[in-house]
């Protein structure tokens, strides 16, 4: 599996990748990509500086014209060779997640880049779908008709939790649309965003069109988030982060994407499936070591399942197997950083005097000590206003509260900020089908939580944000629409001129 892929000989020439060629960072500061697993560097390199980002940008505006320019069906069959390339290197792009991430390469290989080359399939096709509304003479005398345009320079900015994932979902129906991007990575996971956009120039995506600043949020992301040719901003990461990048994309008038935090619920209803559902919320809970933003984090159970559901949860959690990321049989990987696992466990020891740690609740030692392990954690008897309840941990952490009627169970899930994803389980059409209608999220599972398709909408409500990833309706934040209205009448002197000249 992609062992031969040595980072520090693949990105020899830095880690910026601008107008088609890989680039060294001019800030004078230098950042560490770290394996969590063992808590090794497997590649130093220069941050980008608020020059590497003026550059970034500039490519990015050269190329708009000619990337706009061309016909859906030319952006299509790029977009097609794009994800064959993609594919070639599947292995190549699982080692390197695996390898900054510390995740099982059975999720890597399994899920994030299997998904990504499905992405810019998918993509390939939409990108031949853009349309604007039909044509009609609707004021008698004119003709109107809706073109819809790419925006021109997109500035996206994306989390280290999937940076393959999340470096397609931003970048794939940017350009599908015509759009030209500079996409800044978390700096601490910039290996395969680099590496997607090289796959794109390999498919002859032409230069510029994709380009990757790795740098640090405060300087190369709020220069790119404030820059004056960039006109959206489209950002992945916490809440916090995105309420300062809202407010500098405000300053300069920009289109903006926010997908933000979440804390998902886990609704189990007395009628439910009890197996279906405690395999469903430990690895739902537990994907990914619980850093996903749709994880579930807060279970509600129904008083009758309520012993059995906890009971089921922690002995399963108990089989679940941590271990080195590129052993097959690895089911959980580290935290992203030991500073994450430190905040893991701040959130779970505080818990102590206010909860039960049923299982886990602590770092495994042994052959794990050296890497950012946490085992997995199951907490009962926290109230509904508690840290561990309202806060998103981020982490291995299923917490998990009683519920006795339908009305409450919906209110308890709804009871936060946040409104990204939730799930509600119940063998009940008319239960279940309620709980769609009420659970506010921007994705509602019914017995199943996690999957995610590129044909449908990702995308958060309230203080999880807004605008649609994947899908065509990402298309709606990538391009706007133009009215254009043609005269039929040929008369010098129009109808609506009365409201000028008058009667005369
Ligand atoms: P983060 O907000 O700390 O960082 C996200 C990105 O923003 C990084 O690239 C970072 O360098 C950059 N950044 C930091 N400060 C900045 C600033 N002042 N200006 C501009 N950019 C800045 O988030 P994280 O810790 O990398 O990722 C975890 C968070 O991402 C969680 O809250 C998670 O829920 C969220 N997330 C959301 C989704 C979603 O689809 N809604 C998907 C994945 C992750």
């Amino acid at each position: 599996m992609g062992k031969g892929f040595q980072p520090q000989d693949r990105f020899a020439g830095g880690a910026q990748y601008i107008g088609g060629r890989l680039r060294h960072g001019t800030s004078g500061c230098h950042q560490d990509v770290v394996d969590p697993a063992t808590g090794s560097t497997v590649l130093r390199y220069e941050l980008a500086g608020t020059d590497d980002v003026d550059a970034a940008v500039a490519a990015a505006r050269e190329a708009f014209p000619g990337w706009s320019g061309l016909t859906p069906a030319e952006r299509s069959e790029a977009l097609h060779r794009f994800a064959a390339v993609l594919a070639e290197r599947a292995e190549d792009l699982a080692y390197a997640e695996s390898l900054q991430c510390g995740k099982p390469v059975k999720l890597s290989a399994g899920f994030d880049v299997p998904g990504t080359v499905d992405n810019a399939s998918f993509f390939a096709g939409a990108a031949r779908h853009l349309e604007g509304k039909a044509a009609a003479e609707y004021s008698g005398d004119h003709t109107s008709c809706v073109r819809r345009e790419a925006l021109g320079v997109i500035g996206s900015i994306a989390p280290w939790n999937y940076p393959l994932q999340m470096a397609a979902w931003k970048i794939l129906p940017a350009v599908a649309a015509g759009n030209t991007i500079v996409l800044k990575p978390a700096e601490i996971t910039p290996l395969t965003s680099l590496m997607f956009a090289q796959a794109a120039t390999e498919a002859g995506i032409p230069d510029g069109v994709i380009n990757i600043v790795s740098g640090a949020g405060r300087d190369a992301g709020e220069h790119l988030v404030s820059h004056p040719d960039v006109v959206m901003t489209s950002f992945t990461g916490s809440t916090a982060v995105g309420k300062r990048v809202a407010a500098l994309a405000t300053a300069t008038v920009k289109r903006l994407h926010l997908e933000l935090g979440g804390k998902a619920p886990f609704l189990v209803f007395d009628d439910a499936d009890l197996d279906a559902a405690v395999n469903g919320a430990v690895a739902g809970a537990l994907i990914n070591t619980g850093q996903d933003c749709t994880a579930a984090t807060r279970a509600y159970v129904q008083r009758p399942l309520y012993d059995a559901f906890v009971r089921g949860v922690a002995a399963l959690m108990e089989t679940v197997r941590l271990g080195d990321p590129f052993e097959p049989s690895t089911d959980l990987g580290p935290l992203i950083s030991r500073q994450q696992r430190d905040r893991v466990a701040g959130f779970v020891d505080r818990a102590r005097a206010y909860a039960t740690v049923v299982t886990g609740g602590e770092a495994p030692g042994g052959e794990l000590a050296a890497g950012a392990y946490y085992l997995p954690t199951l907490i009962t008897g926290a109230a509904q206003d508690s840290e561990v309840v309202t806060s998103e941990i981020f982490g291995p952490v299923l917490v998990v509260l009683p519920f006795d009627t339908d009305d409450e169970g919906i209110r308890l899930a709804n009871d936060t900020p946040y409104g990204l994803a939730a799930s509600a389980w119940s063998t009940g059409l008319y239960r279940a089908n309620r709980a769609t209608r009420e659970l506010r999220a921007g994705c509602v599972w019914i017995n199943d939580h996690i999957p995610i398709i590129s044909e449908m909408p990702h995308g958060g409500y309230r203080a999880s944000g807004f605008g649609k990833d994947m899908s065509s309706y990402s298309f709606e934040e990538y391009t706007q629409v133009k009215h254009v209205m043609y005269d039929n009448t040929a008369v010098a002197r129009k109808d609506w001129h009365r409201t000028v000249f008058g009667d005369r």
